[in-house]
């Protein structure tokens, strides 16, 4: 499949009442409809609804559940319109790429909070009854966003983008060692990508902590930026290693805590595991204000030790993990070492 950039990817104070002129020269067609949530509705879904009935026959619809079989039936009802606009988190970027997927049609990104790099990735993360899976979708055409909306959204959400971010150092360096291993080949350009959008968040920490219009927009652009290097290479290699593997080993248990603070974590490990600079991706994690121990999201040993033990298997990537053999003991032993236990 053909990876295509979104042809705008804009961040500014007041978007929504801008959406229409910027939209317009796309020429999408006349008939919209709105993906948001509850919440989001309120924060932004109903606004924007406001706007793109001035200009398009605009409908909004409240989506719960990210159910995958559930969606086929959701798509299906979106078959009238020219193009979806999604509005919210990642949950319901998943639920509108997927279903943009389905339908064929294009669609917009609206995000109210940036919590991790779904938002433009072409992958859905779905429930496959019950379990969570990375599936084929579609990415946007368009991101929009609106400075006063995201910057409102929690702090604790922002920061776990970052560590999202943060977890493509562990991430690049799998899979460097995978080619070395001669499990896979390493894509430079990619791989670049990937490293520069942490890099990015790493050196706008000040701005992004202080939530000012440079970090919001550059915490955007980079998980624009780590989403496009997955797009491009046409899997979430680039940015999804073995950290990302504990992190989805914890998820299956319902283990407390968002996705990038558990990947945070993740990557504390990995970097250890991998001999790398552990240390200062811990310092990174903790100036940034993520979580450096599982107890400070409600992990507790076992769920940490678990997770650990369970994370080479969670799929067939060639990752660090694949050079240990760790069993409850030495996974103990290392969570003791990082201090994440
Ligand atoms: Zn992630």
């Amino acid at each position: 499949m053909m990876t295509m950039l979104p042809f705008i990817i804009d961040i500014e104070r007041n978007m929504i009442k801008k959406t229409n002129d910027i939209i317009r020269p796309a020429n999408l067609g006349k008939r919209c409809v709105i993906i948001t949530g509850t919440n989001t509705k309120k924060i932004a879904g109903q606004k924007l609804y406001n706007e793109l009935k001035k200009e398009y026959e605009t409908d909004i619809v409240i989506s719960v559940s990210n159910e995958k079989k559930e969606l086929g039936s959701f798509a299906k009802n979106l078959e009238p319109y020219d193009f979806l606009l999604g509005v919210g988190g990642g949950k319901i970027m998943d639920i509108t790429k997927y279903s943009a997927y389905l339908t064929g049609k294009p669609w917009i990104s609206f995000p109210t909070v940036l919590s991790h790099d779904g938002i433009v990735s072409s992958r859905a993360s779905l429930s496959d009854n019950g379990t969570k899976t990375s599936i084929e979708a579609k990415g946007p055409i368009a991101i929009l966003a609106d400075y006063d909306i995201l910057k409102e959204a929690p702090m604790r959400w922002m920061i776990s983008g970052v560590a999202d971010l943060i977890s493509n150092y562990s991430a690049v360096e799998d899979w460097r060692l995978a080619s070395n291993a001669g499990k896979e080949k390493y894509d430079e350009l990619c791989a670049g990508l990937s490293l520069t959008a942490a890099n990015a968040c790493v050196a706008e920490m000040k701005n992004i902590i202080r939530k000012n219009y440079e970090g919001v927009k550059t915490l955007l652009e980079a998980l624009v930026l780590s989403g496009f290097a997955m797009n491009l290479f046409g899997s979430s290699r680039p940015s999804s290693g073995s950290e990302h593997n504990f992190a989805h080993a914890l998820e299956m248990m319902n283990a407390p805590g968002l996705h990038g603070e558990q990947c945070g974590l993740g990557t504390i490990i990995s970097s250890y595991l991998q001999k790398k600079n552990w240390v200062k991706i811990r310092e990174y994690l903790k100036n940034f204000g993520a979580p450096t121990k599982a107890s400070e999201i409600g992990i507790t040993d076992e769920q940490a030790i678990s997770a650990l033990v369970q994370a080479p298997k969670i799929r067939s990537r060639y990752t660090i993990l694949n050079r240990y053999d760790i069993d409850r003991e030495l996974a103990r032993e290392i969570l003791e070492k990082v201090g994440v236990i």
